[in-house]
């Protein structure tokens, strides 16, 4: 049975996360049967992009710098890694780091920044989707890997947490290949679930205090949950965390597909009552299609080229948009280009990825519905 520890936590008060963070340890079985001294403990967190904290697009300083003391107390060393969205070079990691707040800890801290880009290709034979993953080498170095989500909104997957996290392992560029290869959201929620259990991160922690609703994972609104999450399990989690906020598993491919492998079939709870946290009024990404497209009557490739058709597409917004042409880099199928510093869509080549959206620094992109669909 996996135990997933929720407690309710206001805000970035460094002691009071950090006495919930040694709580959540506690009612999962306490930092010892997780962590040995002298153990090398990579933080995965959630650094998708440059942002500041505030905009609760990554994981927050402050939680990163509770978790790492928790880590410390328990005489392991720390190092803080992810492969962000865009190029994975040195100068960006330098420059994520500094942005998201993450530096300011590291430095206060006396831990380590990853900076080193080199990758190596795993095997994973019981693969669904993929049979082998190129990992960034400081998650393979480690002696226990730690998956530290933000509870996020998602234009693509619809919810962003511990399994979507580890998407940052694949390093830079190899994630729109991923995006190319596998443009239906149930084919890559499920390589997202064979990535999860080929790196098989020791715990999960979520930060959940502030999280994102609308169109994320960063175009979004931040939005107040107030809760730790912890698991061993980052299927648990994502189950609870779903349900908090009230997602369903049929809205979130990623936990129907490890509900579908039996990854999450008994789960406890521990901690406070689920009931005083749950959320009524979450601004869901709208990415959904009308069910029609389901029924048994219209054949698999009409109904996919009719889902991809119909499907959500970026819309600019030219007063806002500094023409930095980070989205046209970003697209994995080529759809975007510049002209006179403004992107433009070629909309039959877009497979509705948002990764454009994800990594605009100035949030001029939103999604458009398509007008048979109606407004968003
Ligand atoms: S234009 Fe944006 S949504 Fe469309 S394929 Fe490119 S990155 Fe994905
Ligand atoms: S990433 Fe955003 S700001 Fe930059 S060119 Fe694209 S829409 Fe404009």
């Amino acid at each position: 049975m996996d135990t997933v520890s929720v407690l309710r936590c206001e805000d970035y008060n460094l002691p009071d996360v950090l006495r919930i963070v040694r709580q959540s340890f506690d009612n999962i079985g306490g930092v010892g049967k997780f962590i040995k001294p002298g153990d090398k403990v990579l933080l995965k967190l959630n650094l998708i992009m440059k942002k500041n904290p505030a905009n609760a697009a990554t994981t927050h300083p402050v939680f990163a710098e509770a978790l790492s003391l928790a880590v410390m107390e328990a005489g392991a060393a720390v190092i803080i890694a992810d492969s962000p969205g865009g190029p994975y070079n040195e100068a960006m990691l330098r420059s994520v780091y500094t942005g998201c707040g993450i530096a300011d800890v590291a430095q206060r801290l006396g831990i380590a920044l990853n900076y080193d880009t080199a990758y190596s290709r795993v095997d994973f034979p019981d693969g669904r989707q993929v049979k082998s993953f190129p990992i960034i080498n400081p998650v393979l170095n480690a002696d226990v890997v730690i998956s530290v989500p933000k509870l996020k909104t998602h234009m693509m997957t619809f919810y962003s947490g511990a399994v979507k996290n580890m998407f940052g392992c694949i390093p830079g560029l190899y994630k729109a290949e991923y995006h190319f290869s596998m443009p239906e959201r149930e084919r890559f929620c499920a390589m997202l679930v064979d990535l999860c259990q080929c790196v098989r991160p020791t715990l999960s922690f979520m930060d959940a205090i502030v999280g994102m609703e609308g169109q994320g994972p960063t175009g979004g609104t931040p939005r107040k949950f107030g809760a730790v999450l912890a698991s061993a399990s980052p299927y648990a989690l994502d189950l609870v965390a779903a349900r908090m906020v009230g997602i369903t598993p049929q809205e979130a491919p990623t936990i129907a597909e490890s509900q579908m492998r039996s990854l999450c079939t008994e789960l406890s709870l521990a901690g406070d009552p689920l009931d005083g946290l749950l959320v009524s009024d979450l601004i869901k990404p709208p990415i959904g299609t009308p069910d029609f497209f389901d029924r048994r009557f219209i054949p698999k490739p009409v109904s996919a080229w009719l889902r991809r058709s119909l499907a959500p597409k970026p819309d600019f917004n030219y007063g806002i948009c500094v023409g930095c042409g980070d989205c046209v880099r970003s697209c994995p199928t080529n759809a975007l280009h510049l002209k006179y510093k403004r992107p433009v869509l070629a909309s039959e080549k877009c497979i509705s990825c948002f990764c454009c959206q994800e990594l605009c620094p100035a949030k001029a992109i939103q999604a458009r519905r398509n007008r048979l669909i109606g407004r968003m």
